[in-house]
């Protein structure tokens, strides 16, 4: 059996199981969706897979879930008001192994033996290891010019990598011609993934005993960290466990900026922009899959979008590596946005920073 997914948009059901998105553009969902209820919490479990009970609909014919531990990431003081969870410390070095998690589960359970995913390296790497776990082959398309940790990363995993000559965007159309034929496992497109990424906010509420932070700042590419904090945030909310959302602040490279462009126009559209050169490479993205949500989740928590240049990008970077942080460039973005975040949020307000992804990928 496969969980049924329409539309996000039109609301018209998924054309096939292969379909990855409607025929009007728009993103599959599931029609159910997880609630969230503290009693349902196996407090005995120390992975994201705690949340088992809520994270997947009980028609799904699951085994053990596919996991290799991730979860339950440190939540640390970074300085006054700040504090960093750090989502680099999964099994394979990224946050994206919370949606592979759930999204291999689910596949796995679905009777998929082989996926197609196109990633700048860290979903590819993440995707390669559960399908791996999951005795499920996977073919990863990355663009050429990926760090040479994370390709290598994804070979060693048993995935078949074809590297693809040109921007990102590149790697996506190569994939998305695969997947005409065999199923596109798209951490950006595909809603088991997005599941996964809720368990982050669940986390964030047990680990801070109710008290969210005002504020919590991420880089965002497709957004799918964002996304998953806003729908967790919101099924806390649904369950009257949280007063209000944090404010979702997105941060972006000035180089690659599509959705605080929209923001700053007051849009409910994303238009895809020029991807332009950036030290910034896990999200350069010029035109995230789900940009409408964003801009929803933005609008409703009352966050708003922040650009940042690659100087101070690299100048957060090489603070936190000092700090004994040491994580990829991209996963700096945010505190480089720190400054101007704090001029609008004012000096009292507490401010959350997930760390993405690990500097170790990075090293040649
Ligand atoms: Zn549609």
């Amino acid at each position: 059996m496969s969980l049924a997914r329409s539309c996000a948009h039109c609301h018209s059901p998924a054309v096939s199981t292969l379909a990855w998105h409607c025929g009007c553009s728009g993103p599959l969902e599931y029609e159910w969706q997880p609630h969230f209820e503290p009693e349902r919490i196996d407090r005995g479990c120390w992975s994201q897979w705690r949340y088992r009970a809520i994270l997947l609909p009980e028609a799904l014919p699951v085994q053990p879930p596919v996991s290799l531990g991730e979860g339950m990431t440190p939540l640390v003081p970074f300085e006054a008001g700040v504090f960093l969870k750090l989502e680099y410390l999964m099994p394979t070095g990224s946050y994206k192994d919370r949606g592979s998690a759930t999204l291999l589960t689910v596949l796995q359970a679905e009777g998929v033996d082989a996926l197609v995913e196109d990633s700048s390296g860290n979903a590819g790497a993440s995707i390669a290891a559960y399908a791996g776990a999951a005795g499920i082959h996977a073919t990863i398309f990355v663009p050429a010019h990926a760090a040479a940790g994370k390709k290598a990363q994804i070979a060693a995993f048993g995935a078949t990598l074809q590297e693809i000559e040109g921007v990102r965007q590149a790697a996506s159309d190569a994939c998305q011609r695969a997947a005409e034929e065999t199923l596109y496992a798209s951490h950006a497109w595909h809603p088991a993934f997005l599941l996964g990424q809720m368990s982050a906010a669940w986390e964030l509420w047990e680990q801070s005993e109710g008290k969210m932070p005002e504020a919590i700042l991420f880089p965002v590419g497709q957004g799918g960290m964002l996304l998953g904090y806003y729908r967790g945030c919101r099924a806390l909310l649904a369950a009257g466990l949280i007063e209000r959302l944090p404010r979702l602040i997105a941060v972006q490279s000035q180089g690659c900026a599509p959705l605080v462009r929209a923001w700053e126009q007051g849009a409910t559209q994303v238009a895809p922009t020029e991807e332009q050169p950036t030290i910034a490479e896990g999200i350069r993205i010029a035109a995230p899959a789900r940009g409408d949500e964003l801009l929803r989740a933005l609008y409703e928590s009352e966050g708003f979008a922040l650009t940042v240049e690659d100087a101070a990008i690299r100048a957060a970077h090489r603070t936190l590596a000092r700090r004994g942080l040491f994580v990829e460039t991209t996963s700096a973005v945010p505190l480089a946005a720190l400054p101007a975040a704090r001029q609008r949020l004012g000096p009292d307000a507490t401010v959350l920073i997930p760390l993405s992804g690990s500097g170790l990928k990075e090293q040649k």
